[in-house]
């Protein structure tokens, strides 16, 4: 009995070490993941102190998939702390309101006030812009490129040097013609000084208060992110932050700093210079990069639940070869209906989640899929296997939308929904595949 025991004994404590050594492993692991992708020392450590306090060591030792439930838990937390638990400001269409845009000169302000005008303009709203940049000599010359290109209203001068000025008196204009979005974008400098905090309150002041300040935010500039939020923070009320340049090779751990020292929510994310490189924040994919798994949060558990065992190896193949094609497209979506109401599972699978089948929405989501892969059963092997564009020219388009009964219109709308879902998961190229059995693991 002694001896059983003794025994007893020796293996709860063999198992406790052991388990906090994976814990403690692990979080070193992610330690350096999160301070390479720039999130703030202090905030690391944070994370680090909450993480033992929430993982129970006893569940790890009943449970075989230690890392699973620890990395969840990390993933959890990180999620956690980029909400700051209120939602910023929504405007809402038909009233006016006055959106003011501030951050470092270079950050991408400019080219994101444009990207905030045409995001809402294609939803129906009327957006306005007001150039009170005159810091920077060519700053209304761009303001006005963009705003011509998108077809937006602007506002600015080429010779009132006082950006007070301008702006109130664009955002008195463009309230006069009923412009329900006005936004504000303001000058900056290459460092924090106390002129720009000055300009930016008093540009604050006399727009009437705007209803949002945007704090814009590049993505690269490490770990200077706390310092820089906060300096704007204390001088407009900021209330919402947008990271610019995520298309780089940044992962944006600075973000967390900027919702820690702003208290407020990341609400876009600027993914290239195009007006519409612009995505709607979504948290658990930035997490997942920020962890170092590319956009994938969950990815090869989602992988593992929605794509049948024997299809795993090939398509993730397929897809470190970068070739997202049609034909794999099919196949996702026999997967998707397959596996019957949809929406939760494929919350995490990038792409397919929030833009093909937002939430609630599941039946006219499945009922779309279904008819798309009707106008891909008209298809040839050659179309379904390429993954060449151009490859799709009018006749076959034609083709295809006689052969399945459909509109002209609803192919080009399912190649689009192709592309852009092989744009998100060109990022795969090069993703190194896990062995058999280190699957779980991730
Ligand atoms: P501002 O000085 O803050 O107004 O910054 P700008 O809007 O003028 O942007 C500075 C540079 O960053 C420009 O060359 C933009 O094209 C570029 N830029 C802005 N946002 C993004 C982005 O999301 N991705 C990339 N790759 N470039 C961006
Ligand atoms: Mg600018």
């Amino acid at each position: 009995l002694g001896g059983s025991i003794s025994r007893a004994i020796q293996q709860m404590s063999n198992a406790t070490i052991i388990d906090e050594k994976v814990l403690n492993e692990c979080l070193n692991e992610i330690t350096r993941a999160l301070l390479q992708a720039d999130v703030q020392f202090k905030l690391v450590r944070e994370m680090q102190t909450n993480i033992k306090k929430i993982v129970n060591l006893d569940d790890l030792a009943a449970g075989h998939n230690k890392r699973r439930i620890i990395q969840q838990a990390i993933f959890n937390e990180l999620c956690k702390m980029l909400d700051p638990g209120k939602p910023s400001f929504t405007p809402k269409k038909g009233k006016p309101s006055v959106i003011m845009f501030v951050g470092l000169q270079g950050s991408g302000k400019t080219t994101t006030c444009t990207k905030y005008a045409y995001y809402h303009q294609k939803k129906g709203w009327k957006p306005a812009l007001v150039c009170a940049d005159t810091f920077r000599a060519g700053a209304f010359d761009q303001l006005k490129q963009n705003a011509t290109k998108a077809k937006i209203p602007f506002y600015g001068s080429y010779t009132e040097s006082d950006p007070v000025r301008i702006a109130v008196e664009g955002v008195e204009t463009f309230k006069k013609e009923n412009c329900d979005l006005i936004i504000v974008d303001t000058s900056g400098r290459h460092k924090q000084e106390a002129a720009l905090f000055e300009e930016m309150r008093q540009v604050s002041e006399a727009t009437v208060n705007p209803d949002l300040v945007i704090f814009v935010m590049d993505s690269s500039i490490g770990q200077a992110a706390f310092d820089q939020a906060q300096a704007f923070k204390q001088s407009v009320s900021v209330g919402a932050v947008i990271v610019t340049k995520m298309d780089g090779h940044a992962k944006g751990g600075g973000a967390l700093s900027a919702v820690a020292a702003t208290k407020s929510p990341v609400i876009f994310i600027g993914t290239g210079e195009h007006m519409d490189e612009f995505e709607v924040f979504d948290v658990k994919p930035f997490v997942s990069r920020l962890l170092g798994m590319g956009d994938w949060s969950g990815f090869m558990d989602k992988i593992h639940e929605v794509v049948p065992m024997d299809q795993q190896p090939e398509l993730l193949q397929k897809l470190s070869e970068g070739n997202f094609t049609l034909r794999i497209m099919y196949e996702q979506f026999q997967n998707i209906l397959k596996m019957g109401p949809i929406g939760q599972v494929f919350s995490m699978l990038p792409g397919f989640s929030s833009e093909l089948m937002p939430k609630g929405r599941e039946k006219e989501s499945q009922a779309k899929i279904k008819r798309y892969m009707t106008m891909m059963d008209s298809m040839t092997n050659e179309e379904l296997d390429s993954s060449n564009p151009k490859l799709m020219n009018d006749s076959r388009i034609m083709r295809i939308a006689r052969g399945s009964g459909r509109q002209v219109r609803e192919v080009m709308e399912m190649l689009e929904e192709y592309k852009r879902l092989a744009k998100i998961w060109s990022k795969m190229k090069g993703l190194k595949i896990p062995k058999k059995g280190e699957m779980s693991a991730l």
